[in-house]
């Protein structure tokens, strides 16, 4: 009988107190769920063949590269012998590369806010209260709606520099949310239990997007990152990932234009071998402990 596949999409190994995209699991439960899936399962990498028989396998992802990966999660995977992908948004050079999102969640919830922001461009035209945590909840909601969907990633720049002005202070790199440098990328490229993918420049849902900017936003991350680790990737995952919602199909065939050979969604489920090699299903893990996980991924088998 043919296996089944569960891929598991992380974003970042560390203990953060303001998290507010639940994306941070500790290292205490990240070796848990590590050692359990290592009693149960075979752990493939991304780039493997799938088909191959054998017992239910397992995949682990990492998408965006955050610098934890290569500080917290990389001794964890190296010391448990389990191979892991990481799928990296590489638009921005090292001096300003941070998730949009994660200087969002910083101005408009870390140290002094003022009551207000009015965001105002040529287009729109918009005011949100500030006084307590729920208005902070929905401002928050509101722009990574806006940033996510409509607003074009030059336009997001803009935003963010007018918002780090309204904050009163310098735009700069905030530590807790550093990204994989290109050396850190580079020497994960040479370990041979970490293979690399691209995840776009820019972390926009592509589905909104015009023709072009899809295009540009799949092939020159592929490009970058492979200019990066001189050598070839074949896998991508989509940002945000949910098949016909956040992407397309004509996502995947720009992805295939390129060499990708398997594409990643974020939709819940198990692969198997008559789903083929796009969109093929993850499911995200944050914080759970290992009592939590176990039944989680019970849970997927199932489903
Ligand atoms: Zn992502």
């Amino acid at each position: 009988m043919q296996r089944k596949v569960i891929v598991l999409c992380y974003h970042r190994i560390n203990t953060l107190d303001l998290d507010k995209n639940l994306l941070a699991v500790s290292e205490e439960n990240f070796r848990e769920h590590l050692r359990w899936l290592k009693g149960n399962y075979d752990i493939l990498s991304a780039e493997d063949d799938w088909e191959s028989e054998g017992r239910d396998a397992v995949v682990i992802t990492f998408d965006d590269g955050y610098e934890d990966f290569y500080i917290k999660a990389l001794p964890i995977i190296e010391e448990m012998k389990i191979p892991a992908t990481v799928f990296i948004t590489n638009g921005k050079d090292v001096s300003n590369r941070m998730m949009w999102w994660d200087e969002l969640e910083y101005l408009i919830y870390d140290r002094y806010t003022p009551p207000y922001l009015h965001l105002k461009d040529e287009i729109f035209d918009y005011e949100w209260s500030l006084d307590c945590n729920e208005n902070k909840d929905e401002c928050y909601k509101q722009i990574h709606f806006l940033m996510k969907n409509l607003i074009s990633s030059e336009k997001r720049e803009e935003w963010l520099n007018q918002m780090w002005l309204w904050k009163r202070e310098k735009r700069r790199l905030i530590d807790r949310y550093k990204m994989l440098s290109d050396e850190e990328i580079i020497e994960l490229s040479e370990n041979p239990y970490i293979t690399l993918g691209a995840h776009t420049l820019n972390h926009s849902a592509l589905k909104n997007r015009s023709i072009d900017e899809q295009q540009i936003e799949i092939k020159d991350s592929i490009r970058k990152l492979e200019n990066t680790i001189r050598r070839k990737t074949t896998v991508f995952s989509y940002p945000f990932g949910v098949y016909g919602k956040d992407y397309d199909e004509i996502a995947n065939g720009y992805c295939e234009e390129n060499g990708i050979e398997k594409t990643f969604a974020t939709n819940f489920g198990a692969w198997n071998p008559k789903d083929g090699l796009l969109n093929i299903k993850r499911n995200g893990i944050n914080n759970k402990n290992i009592e939590e996980f176990k039944a989680y991924l019970k849970w997927i088998e199932e489903a």
